[in-house]
């Protein structure tokens, strides 16, 4: 198994030693209830880092007060065997108060470029939340390396614009979405979908290869890349469309024209009460 580290306290000296020994840090954050997605990030930080440090800490701060932070999943013993098969070192699982020594209403890192556009429009502080606890990982652990997954395309680049803009010294390390076999991305969320919703829930991937295959034929129109997205989603039963982007990958500002631009397209739908988010490169 690898060391359960509940305290700054004991975090500090582990990783302080093995980098004095010269071993390059790796870094997983995650909110637990993990699964091959995350997996496949720990394995890897594995692969490419001596010490190789997972987080598990469900972030009070990145939800809002509408949302699910009482009932998201927490399975602590699988999330530390799945952390032991991928080869995980050490990892950090502090309690709230451990973040937050003085409440919630902490200091607070803000990225207003990205913050309330897409997910940040829907999820009002939720990326002032993620940046927060990013950053104070980060000043934990002081890793290296840090991987994010894609399938939280904008998170990814919240993250990235800290590192630049704060000068951190750390890189970050971006791996592709697992998928289930049918293209829905691997989510935490999926559990809470019925056998009903979770058969509608592969429009969201359905909906970007789409897209990308007009693209691919030479679409270049904006709108008419978010119609076929649209389409698709809104044809599938039960399916409730939040948004349905095509945005530049570095300013994630929409695009009238795809002609010479790396385009993603991003699109967030509601199946019944789960809120299902997903995206896919259309051109790079
Ligand atoms: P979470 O705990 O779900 O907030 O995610 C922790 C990390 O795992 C984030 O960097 C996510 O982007 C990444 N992640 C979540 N789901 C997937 C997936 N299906 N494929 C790849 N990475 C993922």
């Amino acid at each position: 198994m690898p060391t359960l580290l509940q305290t700054i306290a004991q975090a500090r000296p582990l990783i302080a030693k093995a980098r004095a020994g010269g071993a390059t840090v790796g870094f997983v954050p995650t909110m637990g209830a993990l699964h091959s997605g995350h997996a496949a990030l720990m394995q890897s930080c594995r692969r490419e880092c001596e010490l190789a440090v997972a987080s598990i800490f469900v972030n009070p701060t990145q939800f809002a007060p509408t949302e699910d932070l009482e009932r998201y999943p927490r399975t602590l013993e699988s999330d530390l065997e799945i952390c032991r098969q991928a080869g995980v070192d050490l990892v950090f699982h502090p309690t709230p108060r451990e973040m937050y020594p003085n409440g919630l209403a902490s200091t607070f890192v803000e990225t207003p470029a990205f913050s309330s556009i897409l997910e940040g429009a829907v999820r009002p502080g939720h990326f002032r939340g993620v940046a927060t606890v990013v950053l104070k990982l980060f000043a934990i652990i002081q890793p290296d390396v840090a991987y994010f997954g894609q399938k939280d395309f904008q998170q990814l680049v919240v993250i990235q614009r800290m590192v630049d803009d704060l000068r951190l010294p750390v890189e970050i390390r971006a791996h592709p979405t697992a998928r289930e076999a049918d293209g829905l991305a691997l989510s935490s969320r999926n559990r809470y979908l019925n056998a009903h919703e979770r058969s509608s829930a592969p429009a969201l991937y359905q909906s970007l290869v789409r897209a990308r295959a007009a693209v691919q034929a030479g679409l270049k129109n904006g709108d008419r890349v978010r119609q076929i997205l649209r389409e698709t989603l809104e044809s599938t039963a039960g399916v409730v469309t939040e948004y349905a982007e095509v945005v530049d990958d570095r300013t994630l500002e929409p695009l009238d024209n795809l002609e010479g631009r790396s385009a993603i397209a991003l699109v967030a739908a509601r199946l019944g009460s789960t809120r299902l988010i997903d995206n896919l490169y259309l051109r790079e």
